[in-house]
This record gives C-alpha cells, sequence and structure tokens, in this order.
C-alpha cells in the first residue's frame, strides 16, 4: 500500500481514525465466512484488501468513489461481513469501504416502511420496528450483526420467508439510493422494479446509501418443536402448516436425524433417533399446532414465547445458515448445499438423493412461499465433504433431478443463484460501473471496455 494512497484517502475522510491500515484489522475486514465452503476456503483464504475506509455520511462515500475512479483502485463494499460465499473479499486488494458506520434508522413511515441507512443492523431494527406495531418481513439468521445494506446486497430471505418470499418479492425493497462509479459519481433513486438491478448483485454495481425497506405488522409468536419417528413424517406435517393458510407462522424448519445432535446448547428440544420440526407460530395458535403436532405423531419438546431478538432459547439461531455452524462445530467436514426441491415433487427427489448419496447429505429443510404464492419446500441440505468432484456430481445430480440450487462453492454470482435471467445486474454494471471497479471478479459475465 502507498502513502499516496492513504494520505488521499485521509484528506477525503472528515476523522483520520476512519481510515484503517493495521494489516491485522484489514485482514479481519477482508474476510466473512467464506470458510463454510472448504472449496472457497482454498480460494480465498489468502486474499486481503490494501486499506479500510469508514464513511458516515453519503459525501464521504461520493467523495471514495471519485478518488477510486481517477486513481482505478478496485472497491469492495462491507456490511457486517456475515455472508458465505465470500461475497465481500477482495479479489484484486483496493479499498474496503465498511458502511456499518451509516448505520442510522430515519423513520418508520405510518404505513410500515423503514427509511434507513445501509450500516443499520437488522437486530436493532426490528427491536425499534416492534415498539412502534411493525416488525420485519423476513430476515436471516444472522439478525443479530447482519446489516440492512449487507441483507440486500448479498442476502435472500430467511425467518419470515414461509409467509412474505424472499427480498425480492412482494415489494418488500420498496427503494434505495445508489451510488454509482461513473465518470462522475452521482446519487441515484432506484424505485419499484429499478430496485432489481442492484438488490443482490452483491455489491458489483452501485453503493447502496439510503433504504426505504417494508415491514409487517407485528404479531406475537412463540417458538414451537416436535419430534417425529421419521424425516417423511416430520416433512408432511410441516408442509402442511407451511402450505396452509389457517396457520399464521413465520418460520417452518425440518431437520432430519441426526442434525438434531448438533445442537449441543438446547438439548432439551431434541429426541434420541428422531427428526425434528421446527416452527414460530402466531401465539393465538400455539395450543392448536400443539393438539396438530401430537394427532400427527409427533412429540411436543418445546414450547414457549418469542419475545424478541434476546429470547432464551432463540430457536431460530439453529435454523438456516445457523444449522451449517453448528454441523460444522461438530465435524469440520460438514458443509452444505443451497437449494430449492419441488413442492410436488420432492418426496421423490429426496428418495433419489439418498439412493445415490446415502448419509453424506443430510436434508435440512427451510420452507418459503415464492412470488406466485406457492410454497417451496427450500433447503440448505448438509453435505459431508468428500472433495470437489463428489460436491460437483451431487450439485450436477441435483439439477439433472429438478432440484434448484444457488452454488454456495462459487465466489461469483452467475452460478451462486438469483442472477438475473433478463440480465439487468449486468446491464446496471455497465451503466454505472463501466471500469468494473465495484467488487470486481464477482460478476463474471462483465467485462470492462477498453479504455482509449
Ligand atoms: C450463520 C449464518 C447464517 C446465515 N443465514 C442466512 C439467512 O437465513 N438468509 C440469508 O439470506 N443469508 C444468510 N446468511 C448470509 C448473510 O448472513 C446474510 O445474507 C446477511 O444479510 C448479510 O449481511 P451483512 O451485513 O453481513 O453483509 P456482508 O456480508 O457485509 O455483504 C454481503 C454482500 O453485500 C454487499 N454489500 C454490503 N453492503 C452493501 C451496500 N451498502 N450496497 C451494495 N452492496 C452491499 C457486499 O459487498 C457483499 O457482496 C447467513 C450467514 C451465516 C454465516
Amino acid at each position: 500500500m502507498t502513502e499516496s494512497l492513504i494520505l488521499g484517502l485521509t484528506n477525503l475522510i472528515a476523522d483520520a481514525a476512519r481510515v484503517l491500515t493495521a494489516p491485522a484489522v484489514v485482514q479481519k475486514l477482508s474476510k466473512d465466512f467464506f470458510w463454510y465452503s472448504p472449496i472457497l476456503k482454498k480460494q480465498l483464504e489468502s486474499k486481503v484488501g490494501d486499506i479500510v475506509v469508514q464513511p458516515v455520511n453519503v459525501d464521504e462515500v461520493l467523495a471514495v468513489a471519485r478518488f477510486a475512479i481517477l486513481n482505478k483502485i478496485p472497491i469492495t463494499l462491507r456490511g457486517a461481513g456475515t455472508g458465505n460465499y465470500g461475497q465481500c473479499i477482495p479479489l484484486q486488494g483496493g479499498i474496503i469501504l465498511d458502511l456499518s458506520l451509516m448505520d442510522k434508522l430515519e423513520s418508520i413511515t405510518p404505513d410500515g416502511v423503514a427509511i434507513c441507512q445501509p450500516g443499520l443492523r437488522l437486530a436493532a431494527l426490528e427491536t425499534e420496528a416492534v415498539q412502534q406495531g411493525w416488525e420485519l418481513r423476513m430476515y436471516p439468521s444472522t439478525l443479530a450483526k447482519a446489516s440492512v445494506g449487507g441483507f440486500l446486497g448479498g442476502g435472500s430471505g430467511g425467518i419470515g420467508s414461509v409467509t412474505h418470499g424472499t427480498l425480492r418479492d412482494f415489494d418488500t425493497v420498496r427503494a434505495f439510493e445508489v451510488v454509482t462509479l461513473e465518470a462522475e459519481p452521482r446519487v441515484v433513486l432506484h424505485e419499484g422494479p429499478a430496485v432489481h438491478e442492484i438488490l443482490h448483485a452483491w455489491g458489483t454495481n452501485g453503493i447502496i446509501t439510503r433504504i426505504w425497506f417494508a415491514l409487517t405488522p407485528a404479531k406475537q409468536w412463540s417458538q414451537f418443536t416436535a419430534a417425529f419417528d421419521t424425516f417423511d413424517h416430520a416433512f408432511l406435517f410441516s408442509q402442511q402448516i407451511a402450505e396452509s393458510a389457517d396457520w399464521s407462522k413465520r418460520l417452518v424448519t425440518v431437520f432430519e436425524w441426526p442434525i438434531p445432535t448438533f445442537f449441543t446448547p438446547v438439548k432439551q428440544i431434541v429426541a434420541k433417533d428422531k427428526s425434528l420440526a421446527l416452527i414460530m407460530i402466531e401465539s393465538s395458535q400455539l395450543q392448536r399446532l400443539t393438539e396438530s403436532a401430537k394427532a400427527a405423531g409427533g412429540e411436543v419438546t418445546f414450547s414457549g414465547p418469542y419475545t424478541g431478538p434476546r429470547t432464551q432459547p432463540l430457536l431460530s439461531d439453529y435454523t438456516w445458515n445457523h444449522t451449517t455452524l453448528w454441523a460444522i462445530k461438530a465435524d469440520p467436514q460438514w458443509t452444505y448445499i443451497q437449494a430449492g426441491f419441488s413442492p410436488t415433487d420432492c418426496m421423490n427427489q429426496f428418495r433419489l438423493l439418498r439412493a445415490r448419496f446415502g448419509d453424506k447429505i443430510l436434508f435440512h429443510i427451510e420452507f418459503m412461499r415464492n412470488a406466485d404464492g406457492l410454497t417451496i419446500p427450500g433447503a440448505i441440505p448438509l453435505v459431508y465433504y468428500n472433495g470437489e468432484e463428489h460436491m460437483n456430481e451431487l450439485i450436477t445430480y441435483c439439477r439433472e433431478i429438478g432440484v434448484f440450487i444457488a452454488n454456495p462453492h462459487v465466489n461469483y454470482l452467475e452460478d451462486a443463484g438469483r442472477f438475473r435471467a433478463d440480465n439487468i445486474q449486468l446491464k446496471a454494471k455497465h451503466k454505472y460501473d463501466p471500469l468494473g471497479l465495484l467488487n470486481p471478479g464477482k460478476m463474471i459475465s462483465f467485462h470492462p471496455e477498453p479504455q482509449a
């Protein structure tokens, strides 16, 4: 790193303490949860930025953008760094733009739209929203740490998605302002369908600096688990809860045995040899759910109120990609894939995968609603890592039998799922980042125009 880089950036930022150069700090802020994938771990371990800048307002973001263009320096955006595809790991060094200090909640409108900066933590937003009678429509299981901007840049859905779909659906992301990396950077407002140009583009085509994020009226929730003799029983019970509009739910998860054995802090929810259904249900329906689970042969292992992100035990800490974390803690050979099974053919797909891959794959289902209102058995199955070839064979086979895969073992948007078939993220990159300075290498179909 050159002195001129440090000096140039320090001159742009009101407080020099927000330009970070200590190698250990830069190293730490260059990383996320990429090590979930043994394949990415090998590829990305050595990648590191040159310097970290922590802006506190849009003027500082614009100033850094101008500086990067002038000096042709890459910028990698960072929220809280909880992504698990190596999304915010710089492949070509340069500036890490850490947006965590831009964390203000401006307001929540009377019709339930939060207006905030990108670094605002989701848990802080949820807590304030509940005070005002609203709650997040959906959030990742990393709620406590993850930022709103990082969720929009790299996440997709989570707790709440069984009712409200993903970030792409139902107009949840109403609008945002984005700083561009055009010859003269500017702030562009993206509203309605235009948000899809930038949403889930891994910070490759614009810097989100202000967000309009739709909430939903708050409800009283309860946490519930029931153990079933077989995975099929647990799955079929949960599927009807997830699909039926009669049930008001925030989370419907299924773990095949022995996944629950990985959840060491909550042994009380685990029943030996049994698969587990984990549900967040509106409290007024808890009694009915208990009776329904028993009638379906389930053994209720936990039932209690949810009182916010500090609830103990917080059962969402075992769902979505936290499940993988508990598995890795138990045995580092476990890793995962991100999948979507067919709502009508899933039992057959489960059987085919079991027949071919045996207990090297364990089913972990997260039900989600899609944009057409259909309930999909989304899934983050655990895979016992047996080399890259085995992983690729599994992914290819999944796709052959109609299982959607967002491949978490690649570090570029196109194969990691949710790259838009209409290419609007790529078109936006050409428009807003023609030099390809934003998170270079993560959108591989982009090739910058040759410079004169
Ligand atoms: C244990 C665990 C569980 C998880 N569970 C879920 C889950 O349930 N659902 C889910 O969707 N994800 C999940 N994730 C992934 C991740 O936690 C979420 O997507 C989270 O919302 C990312 O937020 P962040 O602030 O950490 O973003 P970061 O990791 O910092 O950034 C994510 C991406 O967004 C880009 N970005 C950051 N800020 C901006 C900005 N202002 N403008 C444009 N781009 C930006 C970054 O460059 C990066 O490409 C999980 C990860 C882990 C490790």
